[in-house]
């Protein structure tokens, strides 16, 4: 099932409660949901102070609008551009493989939505909503890889750039669309994060729909990582796996940031990461994901830290990650590919430059001569719509689109795909050299 989220300038992701799909850096207009329920409705600015003053009581979600207009007020800053940077969204792989109903990739979307004027943030959320509804894409969204108790917690963080805002959530449940929650946090709270129970309330809330996130695929996925743990435990080994060797690499699963170990078992190291700039040189960040496969409940990765998995600033540009969140924590990694950039550097130094701190910290049971056993990726573009990626081990590409269309572009790297150590492996740790 794909998402319908189309290219529409304020598109809706689909999931996504209307109202919340709305920019609210969008200049005064407010969208209220009615008492009656009969659907949203648009006042001005001066109307809707007009109508709080007289007292008259929003219900449901009369908080949390009264915070958007203070938002959108602090939001109205000067908009002139210095220069127009040309437009450009990048993102992982996948964002230019999952494919909405009208067989457009993330990174289409979210081009199109900023082309058209759209905001960067709203451009970005609707691009990854193709991605966390794809149920073959198994390392975000509906169809990730569940936990270790065979239930799927997602992540998720975004940055707005003009506006100078977060948002995020942590081990949210049953809710397809975590971007657009993180979304959510940042336009109609106070706060920047929500995790476990208190995410998945404010989501339902909001009107987001609960839903089953695990496949069938997912939960077949499950149950034979689980018989296969312990040979002395009660589960009886399940049959050899049916995927051909190599399969990982054929055209339907390329990019699927999954790989399938010789007992059929899929591990992720996916996640989807997407930055975007527009013509103003205004800039947003966002990244989502399932997080590890197998995970212990309760882990979160970097993506919904702010800083880690995504990190923007509007008058330099913005950085994600991809892979290993651990060692990406660490370093607080798409923040110091921003700091970098400030400094001067380019979007490719900068990633490089992280990759190498990364390098540094890594824990010696984590290194095989030298090497790390883990791949991570960083993403960078700036403010004058330069970008790059770069990552642990050669391989590896992202997707790009601008005004030449989307498409994939390779990765720089700190080793060549045969300096890659053959193991241990687990997790998200590198898909091992043929
Ligand atoms: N970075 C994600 C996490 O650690 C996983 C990944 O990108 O593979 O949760």
């Amino acid at each position: 099932m794909k998402t319908s989220a189309g290219g529409r300038e304020g598109g809706r992701a689909e999931g996504v409660p209307f109202e919340l799909a709305l920019s609210p850096s969008r200049p005064l207009a407010l969208y209220l949901r009615s008492s009656s329920n009969a659907g949203p409705m648009s006042i001005n600015r001066r109307d809707f102070i007009a109508t709080t003053a007289a007292g008259v009581a929003i219900p449901a979600l009369g908080s949390a609008e009264t915070i958007v207009s203070h938002i959108e007020q602090r939001s109205l800053g000067p908009k002139a551009p210095r220069f127009a940077p040309p437009p450009v969204v990048i993102s992982s792989e996948n964002g230019n493989i999952s494919k909405n109903a009208e067989g457009k990739t993330g990174v289409q979307v979210a081009y199109e939505m900023i082309s058209r004027g759209g905001d960067t943030l709203d451009a970005i959320v609707n691009g990854v909503s193709v991605v966390e509804r794809d149920p073959n894409d198994q390392s975000v969204g509906l169809g990730g890889l569940p936990n270790e108790e065979g239930v799927v917690q997602l992540d998720a963080s975004c940055m707005h750039g003009p506006t100078k805002r977060a948002g995020s959530v942590g081990c949210l449940e049953g809710i397809a669309t975590p971007a657009a929650v993180a979304k959510a946090v940042m336009d109609y709270t106070d706060h920047i994060m929500l995790v476990g129970e208190g995410a998945k309330k404010f989501a339902l809330r909001m009107g987001f729909k609960e839903e089953n996130l695990l496949t069938e695929q997912t939960r077949k996925d499950y149950l034979r990582w689980k018989a296969t743990l312990n040979a002395g435990d009660a589960w009886l080994n399940p049959p050899p796996a049916t995927r051909p060797p190599g399969d990982d690499d054929a055209p339907a699963h390329r990019g699927r940031h999954v790989w399938h170990d010789e007992k059929g078992i899929p591990y992720s190291y996916g996640t989807i990461n997407m930055n975007a700039v527009n013509a103003n040189g205004d800039i947003s960040s966002c990244t989502t994901t399932s997080g590890l496969s197998w995970k212990i409940p309760g882990r979160v990765g970097d993506s919904p830290i702010i800083g880690a998995g995504q990190y923007c600033d509007n008058e330099v540009g913005a950085a994600g990650s991809t892979g290993r969140g651990e060692a990406n924590i660490k370093v607080c990694g798409a923040f110091l590919v921003v700091e970098f950039m400030r400094q001067g550097m380019s979007p490719e130094a900068a990633c490089m430059k992280v990759m190498e701190r990364v390098i540094a910290m890594t824990e010696s049971r984590l290194m095989v001569n030298g090497k790390p056993t883990f791949q991570l990726q960083f993403y960078a573009v700036n403010k004058k719509g330069e970008y790059a990626a770069a990552c642990c081990y050669e391989g590896a590409q992202y997707a790009v689109c601008d005004a030449k269309g989307p498409r994939f572009e390779k990765f720089a790297y700190m080793y060549k795909a045969s300096e890659q150590p053959k193991g241990p492996l687990s997790g998200v740790m590198v898909k091992p050299p043929a």
